[in-house]
């Protein structure tokens, strides 16, 4: 029996080596349903490549070329954020979340609601709705796989060993571009060298984070979420060569680790064939070769994003909501030249700052918090 595979952001980077990935094994895996942004033509090459039955675009305004570009095909269209739902809740039992940003929130957590196996890239949907994504997985049954390279190490070494005898998480992190870089060539930083990562090939946004390390603050928080361990047990280190991707520190002392080259295909690999492993063309490591693997501590002054990722960690309620709206929309602005890299966390920082927004009790009232939080955003960037 082939498993059915929704691919949520199925033009982006994760949904790109994903489909790689699946392309190489047409025995495993048949391809239900796509779905992408703006990109209609991508889209389409997909859907036809991999036979889906089913192509969604989120902008309805691109439906009607879509629509063009499938005809004949039997491949069903729809547009809208709705659709994305369908997509992740229709016949696929595995869902690939590779959405960028809190746009996949809705049908991620939709899939969660409908008990499905859910490999989960995008880290922005937990972040903003932790609690009650866990909540509704425990509710439905469904499984949360997780895809980022950091959390998949996590639990393939977890997989060793009960929760409970874990004594602490350490999260590794590339450090980024600016790892080494001078405070003014920090604050002068154009989108072209911040989105130019030493180690990995991915998305604008998620590149961005990781030159700010918001992507480490925003990986802690997932961390939290998928693991169930507090902040204060959950440590980041700076590991320049992105080989050893996380570690578990057990009771007794013991520290497993997972290690590879840094190729996504690796964890997504481990999603899809769990709790098996497949084969992956990922390149092997060649320790001799890399002779020595680093380690240091991070440098919270350079890096503020860390401190607020780990400041609305510990808040909890609204403010990590908060630190993932700001951070989007500065993100966002910063890759169209309209503000500095170091605006971007400044920002962040000031919308924490102005936060008053009640815990939310439902994905509706997450959105709204999100919602106001760019509206706000903007009006910071306006005043200053
Ligand atoms: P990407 O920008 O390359 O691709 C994003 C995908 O989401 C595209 O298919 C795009 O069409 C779709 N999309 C964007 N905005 C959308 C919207 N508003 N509504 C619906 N669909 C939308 O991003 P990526 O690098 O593949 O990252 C995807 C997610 O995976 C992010 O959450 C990122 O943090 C996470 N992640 C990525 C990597 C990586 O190596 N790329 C590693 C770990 C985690
Ligand atoms: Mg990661």
């Amino acid at each position: 029996m082939r498993r059915k595979i929704a691919i949520l952001g199925a033009t982006g980077s994760i949904g790109k080596s994903t489909l790689d990935l699946v392309e190489r094994n047409p025995e495993r895996f048949e391809v239900v349903a796509v779905t992408a942004a703006t990109n209609s033509e991508a889209l389409a090459e997909i859907a036809r490549r991999t036979s889906a039955r089913l192509a969604v675009v989120s902008d309805e305004s691109c439906l009607d070329d879509l629509n063009e570009r499938l005809a004949g095909s039997g491949c069903q269209t729809t547009a809208g954020e709705w659709a994305l739902v369908e997509a992740a809740t229709g016949e696929a039992d595995l869902v690939i979340a590779a959405i960028v940003g809190c746009a996949g929130l809705r049908p991620v957590m939709a899939a969660v609601e409908a008990g499905k196996t859910v490999a989960l890239a995008n880290k922005e949907a937990l972040v903003t709705a932790g609690s009650l994504m866990t909540e509704a997985a425990a509710k439905s049954g469904a499984t949360i796989l997780p895809v980022d390279s950091e959390h998949n190490a996590i639990f393939q070494c977890l997989a060793c060993s009960s929760k409970d005898r874990v004594s602490k998480i350490i999260l590794t992190a590339s450090g980024g571009p600016f790892r080494t870089a001078t405070d003014e060539t920090i604050r002068d930083a154009t989108p072209a060298q911040a989105v130019a990562h030493p180690n990995w090939s991915m998305g604008a946004k998620i590149s961005v984070d990781s030159a700010t390390m918001m992507n480490k603050g925003l990986e802690l928080i997932e961390a939290h979420h998928l693991f169930g361990v507090p902040s204060d047990r959950i440590d980041i280190v700076i590991h320049p060569q992105s080989v050893v991707h996380s570690l578990v520190e057990f009771t007794d002392g013991s520290v497993l680790a997972q290690l590879g080259s840094p190729d996504m295909r690796i964890p997504i690999a481990y999603a899809l064939a769990w709790p098996e492993r497949m084969a992956t063309p990922a390149q092997r490591l060649d320790l001799a070769a890399i002779a020595r693997l680093d380690f240091e501590a991070p440098d919270p002054e350079r890096f503020p994003a860390l401190r607020l990722a780990r400041e609305a960690l510990e808040a909890e309620g609204s403010a990590p909501i908060v630190l993932n709206a700001a951070n989007e929309t500065a993100v966002a602005r910063f890759l169209a030249g309209t503000i500095g890299f170091t605006d971007i966390a400044r920002l962040v920082g000031e919308a924490l700052v102005d936060n008053r927004h009640a815990a939310p009790a439902t994905i509706e009232e997450v959105l709204e918090i999100d919602r106001l939080t760019r509206e706000r955003v903007d009006a910071l960037m306006q005043a200053a």
